[in-house]
């Protein structure tokens, strides 16, 4: 980033909060899943704060967490402590959030990440465990909202069904150097985390939230700028846009001769740009202290062991093997390998076909052109598709073997995709079968030449590009389904008679 005559550096950081999947809360036994729960019907006296409750530690949130330190190429920690947050909030009826502070569960990883063409090792401090607060909702600020008795003027409502929900903190060390980076880290967290079925990484729906820490400083200065913190990032498109908007800010302050402020700003969507929300507190402010209702967490390390073992095999080792086994260029095999759910399909797919190198290659170039083509279109997720991996190779292997061409067989996908009906009985009802007969293709070539004596002509005084309009003109009179090299091999063959 350049502007005037200094040269900047930028340099960000970022926390992330994934919630963690399981059946119920961090530290008692209401169920997580809320999301279509009418207000405060997922509480009990631990999640509401009523005195005298008492924690008791979630061991599912603390496998996913140990898990998704191993991804992240953490040290797992054998001795962990859960610590106290206090600060007062509306959504936080304790006064305090059960976090982990000094020893936390996971520390002293990294992940590797690509942008614009270079390679970035990211640090990750620590990746520790917490609960979610609850949700508050602004009320009578819209015009007819009906949820206020006339003449109340403006509330606010608190729904305790978010509180307690087991929530995975993963901090960066700050080592990436441009908002696209930002991007690109944030892209492969959520994929890892979806991989390993820790969380949903769904950020429009608030189950992975993300701040950054942002700077810049002239280059070759060793010693880091003054920190803003930036929040409100709800997908991945307003990280890099915040970010890219706070670090032109920043530079402008400087070469104005002014300070940056140590802040907290707000990402306002609509009007694209950031917004002072309040002075950054320092950590002291949150006086945490070890959380005396909770004892030390010890972690087995046969446990640890047995969950690294048990680790997927991770979308960058599967996209590397795609290209190996398999020889799909890296754009392909890393589409295909994203998610998991669609490198499952591809796989399934190849392994109908035969397994080898060139049947998986079909299967790549079917499912990341017409198949994606259709779900784009359709607004559907893979595992929506109708088409199973058994259906799509049988219809591959018909284009193979020649018993439908390759444009038919799109059509026939799409009414696979639509219907849910095999290759076979579409290709029948549309009577699409490839026409493979010698004799009947023979005559259509025949006709052709008979009617066309011209371009005939000008074919055999050496315009050879002729030939390809006589082949259309014969799949057309074969209706597009004539075999298109025996079409090709019967055509070259009478020209030259
Ligand atoms: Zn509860």
């Amino acid at each position: 980033m350049a502007s005037g005559d200094i040269a900047y550096e930028t340099i960000i950081g970022l926390e992330v909060h994934a919630q963690l999947l399981t059946a119920s809360k961090m530290f008692c036994g209401c169920s997580a899943d809320y999301a279509a729960a009418p207000p405060n019907t997922h509480v009990c006296p631990v999640c509401m704060a009523l005195p005298g409750a008492l924690p008791v530690i979630n061991r599912l949130a603390v496998e996913k967490t140990i898990r998704a330190g191993l991804a992240l190429n953490c040290t797992i920690a054998g001795h962990t402590l859960f610590a106290r947050k206090n600060y007062h909030y509306a959504d936080l009826p304790k006064g305090y959030q059960i976090s982990q502070y000094e020893l936390p569960l996971c520390h002293s990883g990294w992940l590797d990440i690509e942008a614009e063409g270079a390679a970035r090792r990211v640090g990750i401090a620590r990746a520790h465990l917490e609960e979610d607060t609850g949700k508050l909702t602004h009320m009578g600020e819209a015009a007819g909202d009906t949820r206020l008795s006339a003449g109340r003027g403006a509330a606010t409502l608190v729904d305790l069904n978010r509180a307690g929900i087991p929530l995975l903190e993963i901090v960066t060390e700050p080592d990436l150097r441009s908002p696209e980076e930002a991007r690109a880290y944030l892209v492969k967290l959520q994929q890892i985390l979806r991989y390993l079925g820790v969380s949903s990484g769904d950020m429009e729906k608030g189950a992975m939230r993300c701040e950054a820490n942002v700077s810049i400083r002239p280059v070759g200065q060793t010693q880091f700028g003054t920190k803003v913190e930036v929040k409100n990032l709800n997908s991945f498109r307003s990280v890099k846009l915040a970010l890219e908007y706070e670090v032109a800010r920043q530079i402008a302050v400087l070469e104005a001769g002014g300070r940056v402020v140590q802040v907290t700003m707000g990402w306002d969507e609509e009007h694209g740009r950031t917004v002072v929300q309040r002075s950054k507190e320092s950590a002291d402010d949150y006086r945490y202290f070890p959380e005396p209702d909770l004892p030390p967490l010890e972690i087995n390390p046969a446990w640890v062991a047995e969950l690294r073992a048990a680790l997927p095999e991770l979308p960058d080792a599967r996209a590397a093997r795609f290209a190996a086994v398999y020889a799909l260029d890296e754009r392909d095999a890393a589409l295909l390998a994203g998610e998991r759910a669609t490198a499952d399909y591809f796989e399934a797919t190849a392994a109908a076909l035969g397994g080898t190198a060139p049947a998986a290659r079909t299967a790549a170039n079917w499912i990341t052109g017409e198949l994606f083509r259709l779900m784009k279109a359709a607004g559907v997720e893979i595992e929506q598709v109708q088409v199973g991996p058994a259906a799509l190779a049988d219809l591959l292997g018909r284009v193979e073997r020649g018993e439908i061409n390759a444009n038919s067989g799109k059509r026939v996908l799409g009414q696979m995709f639509e219907t849910g009906q095999p290759a076979g009985r579409i290709i029948d009802e549309l009577g699409l079968a490839q026409v493979s007969d010698a004799d009947a293709l023979a005559a259509a070539v025949d006709a052709v030449l008979a009617r066309y004596p011209d371009e005939v002509a000008k074919y055999r005084a050496g315009k050879e590009s002729v030939l390809g309009w006589l082949m259309g003109q014969v799949m057309r009179e074969t209706r597009g389904k004539g075999n298109p090299a025996l079409v090709r091999a019967l055509l070259a063959k009478a020209l030259e008679g």
